[in-house]
């Protein structure tokens, strides 16, 4: 027997295009396909009929249940499993699913977090099928991707808001390439490759430490004698036991029809990359959680577990997931390529140019995008890139921007005075795009690439705010050139007011540079919203709130929703990791270092009746610094509780977030660093959990 090839098995856990195709009666098939690709309405019997197929092609596949598989606001998804069975009169069943189940169900969802949408008395909420991202396999369970919303309407997860993004991304872009005399594009979509970092530690080593079980992060640890400085780690020959979970994790995702292309060790000890081939945004963003999720079940069967964490570990890397992102056509074209004509090129511009102006205009709203606890920890930290949004074209494709604003020549392949729609662009941008790895939002030769994202984050938010920034700016662009005598002035005028209005956004140097920061915040103005609590704010202000709300993408009950959520996870996030902290403080470390104090100082005891005349400098003076320690830790803790309690009782959402981000953090600081000294000066044996070099180095 051969071994099976991936072609045979990709996808095989997929109802994707090939298995519709082959079991659906072809005027069921046709109609749904008019459903997916140019979203018309499903009558039920093509429900019925597509709801049959699926449950046949499911239970085959050795499926017992079905379950809408959603993405509530708590950043990962959510499903509730019904089995397939309905009794029949003989006593026995048959395996049955309606049309009605498939397009709608009623989770019990009274708990997921709702920021006031939807109080738990009030009725249920409902999931509704979104044909456009396949039905699988996982777990024996037929999984269907669906949309979550209040009864009233509101959207409850983040699948709504980004489809909702996708069509008014697609109504504005279309506008404009109407302008531009295209009258066969029927859509476009835009497409995200979301490279996923992690960390992988050994799986007993893992359940010893309380704060990794409750936070997914260390809070306490000294720095292992190594970590990232050899750059030894980076692209470096994969260990057998990460290349054996590696090679499996492709399997599952293989199977799940994810497009799992790039692997490698990334720059920090332990830690490692994997980038899926690109695709539709809402398919992205259903793969993307698919992957994390299946990134630790992996682990697991290997004894290991994967961190998706931002900052598993101080001192060394944290881990990210970059956004690639683009504009394409239903016909094939990347509208982010610069063409071979005057008039593509032109086009291009403008694309290029509505990107600039939304990621300026909106620069808050892509940094609230991200905004998390865990993130916030590597945001600006040496590694990632800063808290401050700017975008890297390259020196070429800025020259080409400087040349239109001030009517010089453009020094490329041909030294003359720009026309847009006249002259064809020199072809420079694929070749020559410098690898900028400090930008947080770079041009990347026919994408953007979104680098502030944090590797536990769902990428559902960022697309929504990216996509809504841009229809925005299309929008604009659209109403002026529809208005306009003369078309090509018009466009020429508009790309040379973008850029200059713009210009203060693109930033080509080092982004980890403390005098970007400077020249970023008091010479060009931009935004830099360090924390979490001092993004949000931003989410309400009218400017805002008009974009979304204009463009459909929300509504203003479901922005204050967001508001809500978004510094509730903060504030609970960080509020558990205090009350870790306390604990492992109180009951492990301080007892550890008091046994350790306690054999020194009988030691010290034993030694000083044996030789009076000894020193003991070495016993006393650590017994000294330890005692302190102690003492200083005990304080410390006793002082993050009494926070702690505060914080209980404070009502109101941003004050307790901006409590945690005033006091609560700089207490867990302080009780940390009491603890990290002392680790360094007590002796292994007495160390309750596994250090940083134990975790950071121990998978073989
Ligand atoms: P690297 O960043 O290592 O140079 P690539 O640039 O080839 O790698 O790709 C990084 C990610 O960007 C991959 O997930 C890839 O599929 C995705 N990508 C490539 N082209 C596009 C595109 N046109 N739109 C969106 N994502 C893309
Ligand atoms: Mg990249």
């Amino acid at each position: 027997m051969t071994a099976k090839t991936v072609s045979d098995y990709f996808g095989c856990l997929v109802f994707d295009d090939r298995v519709m195709k082959a079991k659906l009666p072809s005027k069921v098939y046709a109609s749904l396909k008019k459903t997916i690709d140019e979203g018309a309405s499903l009558n039920n019997e093509v429900a019925n009929a597509v709801a049959d197929a699926m449950k046949d092609w499911a239970v085959e596949h050795g499926a017992t249940h079905f379950t809408h598989w959603f993405q509530p606001l708590t950043g990962i998804t959510a499903e509730k499993h019904d089995s397939f069975i309905t009794p029949s009169p003989d006593g026995g069943v048959i395996m049955e699913f309606s049309g009605k189940e498939l397009i709608k169900g009623e989770p019990d969802a009274s708990s997921f977090p709702s920021g006031g949408l939807r109080a738990t008395f009030e009725a249920r909420g409902y999931t509704a099928w979104d044909p456009t991202s396949f039905a699988f396999i996982k777990d024996k369970t037929l999984c269907i991707p669906t949309a979550f919303c209040s009864y009233a309407g509101d959207a409850l997860d983040q699948k709504t808001p980004l489809l909702r993004s996708m069509q008014a991304l697609n109504k504005q872009a279309l506008r404009i390439l109407r302008l531009f005399g295209n009258t066969e594009v029927k859509c476009v979509r835009t497409s995200v490759g979301p490279e996923q970092e992690y960390f992988l530690v050994d799986k007993e080593m893992f359940e010893k430490r309380k704060d990794l079980l409750f936070c997914g992060r260390t809070l306490f640890g000294s720095k292992a004698p190594k970590g990232q400085e050899m750059d030894d780690h980076y692209f470096g020959v994969i260990k057998p036991r990460v290349a054996a979970f590696m090679a499996d994790l492709n399997e599952e995702l293989w199977k799940l029809g994810v497009l799992a292309k790039t692997e490698h060790n990334e720059v920090a000890p332990a830690q490692h990359e994997l980038a899926p081939i690109y695709t539709t945004t809402n398919i992205a963003t259903d793969h993307n959680q698919i992957t994390m999720e299946v990134m630790q079940k992996v682990a697991s069967k290997h004894g290991l577990v994967c961190l998706l964490h931002e900052k598993p570990f101080d001192g060394v890397n944290g881990s990210g997931k970059h956004n690639n992102w683009s504009m394409a056509t239903d016909t094939g074209v990347n509208l982010l390529t610069p063409g071979d004509t005057p008039y593509e090129n032109a086009q291009f511009l403008l694309l290029l140019c509505a990107v600039i102006k939304a990621v300026d205009d909106y620069q808050d709203l892509l940094r609230i995008s991200v905004a998390t606890a865990g993130n916030d920890h590597r945001l600006g930290a040496n590694e990632a890139p800063p808290a401050v949004v700017s975008v890297f074209l390259g020196d070429e494709l800025t020259a080409v921007l400087d040349a239109i604003e001030n009517d010089t020549p453009y020094n490329g392949a041909e030294k003359t005075v720009m026309r847009l729609g006249v002259h064809t662009l020199p072809k420079f941008i694929r070749d020559t795009t410098d690898r900028n790895r400090t930008s947080p939002f770079a041009f990347t030769g026919n994408k953007f690439e979104f680098r502030m994202l944090g590797s536990a984050n769902s990428i559902a938010t960022t697309n929504i705010m990216l996509n809504g920034a841009v229809a925005e700016a299309l929008k604009v662009y659209a109403d002026r050139l529809e208005a306009a005598d003369d078309f090509e002035t018009a466009l020429h005028d508009m790309i040379k007011k973008t850029i200059k209005d713009h210009k203060r956004i693109i930033f080509n140097g080092n982004g980890y540079d403390d005098a970007w920061i400077k020249e970023a915040t008091e010479g060009r103005g931009l935004l830099n919203l360090r924390t979490t609590p001092d993004a949000y704010p931003a989410l309400l202000e009218k400017k805002n709130t008009d974009m979304l709300i204009s463009h459909r993408i929300f509504s203003m009950a479901e922005i204050k929703a967001r508001y809500e959520t978004g510094l509730e996870n903060y504030a609970k996030t960080v509020n558990i990791e205090g009350l870790t902290m306390v604990d492992m403080a109180v009951k492990e470390i301080i007892p550890a270092v008091e046994a350790y104090v306690k054999d020194l100082s009988e030691s010290l005891a034993v030694k000083m009746a044996a030789v009076p005349t000894a020193s003991c400098k070495y016993e006393t003076g650590l017994i000294e610094k330890l005692s302190s320690l102690v003492d200083s830790a005990s304080d410390a803790a006793a002082k993050l509780t009494e926070a702690l309690e505060k914080y209980q009782t404070i009502g109101d959402v941003t004050d307790a977030a901006c409590f945690i981000r005033d006091d609560i953090l700089e207490k867990m600081a302080e009780l940390r660093s009491y603890c990290d000294k002392a680790e360094t000066l007590t002796a292994k044996k007495y160390w309750p959990f596994p250090t940083y070099s134990d975790l950071m180095f121990g998978v073989k």
